[in-house]
């Protein structure tokens, strides 16, 4: 249970980042990648954009993983070196290449070959060069939401594992081209290491394929999707990378020099964020009872988008049995404030006896949270605060 003496005394809905669990996390991560030189980790951006958590981050000696230029930028005020961003995403915008380029970044993860034609033409309009590595498609399913699988072959992600070896060829037919590596990511909150090991038996056949025909790629990049816990955010607050980052040690057949990326996002970040939201009224309907919030989809759409699980719990109905008072459990649906019926949180959900007022936690809500909120209903946008 969130301790709810950490909590601000400021306006609900709002994020709450518990930083020590972040520090906590990203050490996790150091100690299962520092002994390996030619490994790096690029933080997800998109999972949660907030610029003191970014900060963190990137103090830490983490890279980042954008999707578009605003978070290329965001990354770069946080302080990650540009020489540690890459640059994925299936529609970059001719300004978004224009200005990366500039900004001198890592690499572009490509993901047709009508894109690199126009980061040809862009590249050679301003006289630089673009390192590119290609997003194949790797066809390997993951056991996730359907929402949130990237790697098959019918999802709108990368380039056919059929077409690497002539995508390759002719990105090096491109002057202005330099062709660095390829690219996977097979989508997002993956517990099983089966899907990894998947991955990488596919990555291996793939590279066997490039050096048959006389290819090289210096950098091989995994992408992310380590998923986390979200039923017992309390019993496990740092997710399991020594399986993660084992599953690719062994998996992988690199070839010499070659370097390894991973681009982490969700199991970075979730744990450490709450959505904090207050309770304004619990309506007895006829055949239920509803625990209305004041924090709707707007604030964090993953229940109504994705039909994602985040606990819940009321933190002040806690501090009343901590002191002696006896609360029988009620079974709710705990709802927001939007009109919409997508607008749920939790139903059929035991929650102690809940009063207008009470503070409520959703949990694990440090990923895909408040950078997903939205302004619908003319509502504010939450604000994110740090644990004291
Ligand atoms: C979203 C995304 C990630 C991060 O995924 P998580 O599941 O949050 O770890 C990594 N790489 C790419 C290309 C992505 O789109």
């Amino acid at each position: 249970m969130l301790d709810i003496t950490h909590l601000p005394r400021v306006q609900t809905p709002y994020y709450i980042y518990d930083t020590a669990l972040l520090a906590r996390t990203l050490d996790a991560i150091k100690a299962e990648t520092c002994t390996h030189d030619h490994w790096h980790v690029h933080y997800a951006v998109k999972a949660n954009a907030h610029p003191d958590i970014l900060r963190q981050i990137a103090a830490a000696g983490f890279g980042a993983d954008c999707v578009s230029f605003g978070e290329v930028q965001a990354a770069l005020d946080a302080g990650f070196p540009a020489s540690e961003i890459v640059f994925a995403g299936v529609g970059k915008a001719d300004w978004e290449i224009r200005k990366a380029l500039k900004a001198d970044i890592a690499m572009f993860n490509v993901e047709s070959l009508e894109e690199l034609e126009v980061i040809h033409e862009i590249a050679t309009l301003l006289n630089t060069r673009a390192r590119v590595s290609f997003r194949i498609n790797p066809d390997v399913g993951a056991h996730t939401l359907a929402h949130i699988t990237t790697g098959k072959a019918e999802n709108k992600f990368g380039i056919a594992k059929e077409d690497m070896v002539r995508v390759v060829r002719e990105a090096q037919q491109m002057a202005r081209i330099d062709f660095t590596g390829l690219h996977f990511h097979i989508g997002s909150q993956l517990l099983e290491m089966d899907d990894f090991v998947a991955l990488c038996t596919r990555i291996n056949e793939l590279q066997d394929e490039l050096e048959a025909a006389g290819l090289h790629a210096d950098n091989i990049n995994v992408g992310g999707g380590l998923g986390i816990d979200y039923e017992a955010p309390d019993t496990h607050p740092v997710p399991d990378f020594k399986a993660y980052f084992q599953t690719f040690a062994a998996g992988l057949r690199l070839r010499a020099g070659q370097q390894l990326h991973f681009e982490l996002g969700r199991s970075v970040v979730a744990q450490m964020g709450s959505l904090i939201t207050r309770v304004l009224y619990v309506k007895h309907g006829t055949s239920k009872h509803f625990v209305i919030v004041d924090a709707g989809f707007t604030d964090l759409i993953r229940p109504a988008f994705y039909g994602a699980y985040h606990k819940v719990e009321n933190l002040s109905a806690a501090s009343r049995t901590a002191s002696q008072e006896a609360t029988e459990e009620n079974i709710y649906d705990v709802v927001g404030p939007i009109c919409e019926s997508s607008d749920v949180f939790v139903t059929d959900y035991a929650l102690p006896a809940t009063r207008r007022g009470d503070l409520i936690a959703l949990r694990s809500a440090g990923a895909y949270g408040e950078i997903m909120a939205s302004r619908y209903n003319c509502r504010e946008l939450p604000k994110g605060y740090l644990m004291e």
